[in-house]
């Protein structure tokens, strides 16, 4: 296993594209970083290029010490797992599994040992002789896993591996990655364009926008402390409420109520005083109160076992609580709240105020 270094990473494509504008990631040995973004944000063009799949336009990639920015592919000791498996469909899942060792002419005894502890370490023992048609996608999305762990690579790149999978069997699968990555004690980097993977699974997240990084932390960090309104929004589901805002008088005015300002509050906008801000508030801090700033007109209520999904509209701006009950409004009812925690964005720079 190794520690990964990417520092100032760029990437123009051909067409004069940039995908990546200057990528900065340290990643410590066994760590399991994942990258998130919507689709086109620079997230698997970022992996190719640390596969050695593309060109390094700038900047310097370093794995376990070494320079390897203008390493070829194959001798950078890296496996990658692809969402389509890309498992040769004539093969047994024990040759699928065996092949990379055997072109590299390891003692059959050796590859034998290696392909039966990997197929146990992911529940393929009784599947081995088994072709991929022949299994679920689960299945040959473990093998796909299993090809890699034989070769003992010094890192694991995963690019969207879940998304050929159904809701339940992602689920599944991203508790087996997570359980594997403890086991093997691996350093893995893992692109996916889906916020809970992220949340789920990774030890940091790096969360990307337009082939820019907007930021790097532990899951808690980015949901708790988002950096902007982009990570703000990104992350958590459903997303954050933004009320456009401004601060005046101890207040913030937004359209339809007015959120009062506590005194560290006031102290932590001072500059901001008769300036535009966003006020973000994730649903499930949005909390019934009969004494309330807030009135809502209720448009749906949904109900999800622990919790109750209350929409509706505030001053025309559609909003989202997370109430922890079984609730029963209507359409067209009016409920009061208020917010038990809220962040503070620049409307200028959508940075976050702290
Ligand atoms: P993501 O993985 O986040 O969906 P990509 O890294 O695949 O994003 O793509 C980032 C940007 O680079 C997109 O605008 C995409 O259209 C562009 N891009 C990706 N691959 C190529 C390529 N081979 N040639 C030109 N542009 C590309």
């Amino acid at each position: 296993m190794a520690s990964l270094s990417l520092s100032n990473l760029n990437k123009i494509y051909d067409n004069n594209v940039q995908a990546v504008f200057d990528f900065n990631l340290d990643v410590k040995d066994g760590e399991l970083i994942v990258l998130v973004g919507p689709s086109g944000c620079g997230k698997s063009t970022t992996l190719r290029m640390v596969a050695g799949l593309e060109d390094i336009t700038s900047g310097q990639l370093i794995i376990d010490g070494k320079d390897v920015t203008q390493m070829p592919a194959k001798d950078r000791d890296i496996a990658m797992v692809f969402q389509n498996y890309a498992l040769y469909a004539h093969m047994t899942v024990y040759e699928n599994m065996a092949f990379s060792l055997t072109l590299r002419k390891e003692d059959p005894n050796v590859i034998h040992e290696k392909v039966l502890a990997a197929a146990e370490i992911l529940g393929l023992t009784d599947q081995l002789n088994k072709k991929p048609r022949q299994l679920s996608g689960g299945q040959r999305q473990r093998v796909a896993m299993g090809r890699a762990i034989v070769r003992k690579p010094k890192v694991f790149l995963f690019d969207e591996p879940l998304s050929n999978l159904d809701a339940k069997l992602r689920g599944a699968t991203r508790r087996e990655i997570l359980l594997l990555h403890k086991r093997l004690g691996a350093t893995m980097l893992y692109v996916t364009h889906d916020q809970t993977e992220a949340l789920t699974l990774a030890d940091r997240i790096v969360c990307m926008s337009m082939g820019y990084v907007q930021q790097i932390g532990t899951p808690l960090e980015l949901y708790d402390t988002p950096a902007n309104v982009f990570v703000a929004s990104f992350i958590g589901l459903p997303p954050m409420n933004m009320f456009d805002g401004v601060v005046e008088g101890g207040q913030i005015t937004c359209q339809g109520f007015a959120y009062p300002l506590s005194e560290s509050e006031r102290e932590l906008l001072r500059e901001h005083e008769g300036k535009a801000v966003i006020l973000g508030v994730r649903p499930e801090n949005v909390v019934p109160d009969d004494e309330g700033y807030l009135e809502m007109d209720v448009t749906l209520n949904e109900n999800l076992g622990q919790n109750t999904l209350v929409h509706g509209n505030v001053g025309g701006h559609r909003t989202t609580a997370k109430v922890r009950d079984w609730c029963s409004y209507r359409k067209g009812d009016r409920v009061r709240f208020s917010f038990n925690r809220v962040h503070f964005f620049d409307k200028e720079t959508t940075n976050a105020i702290r």
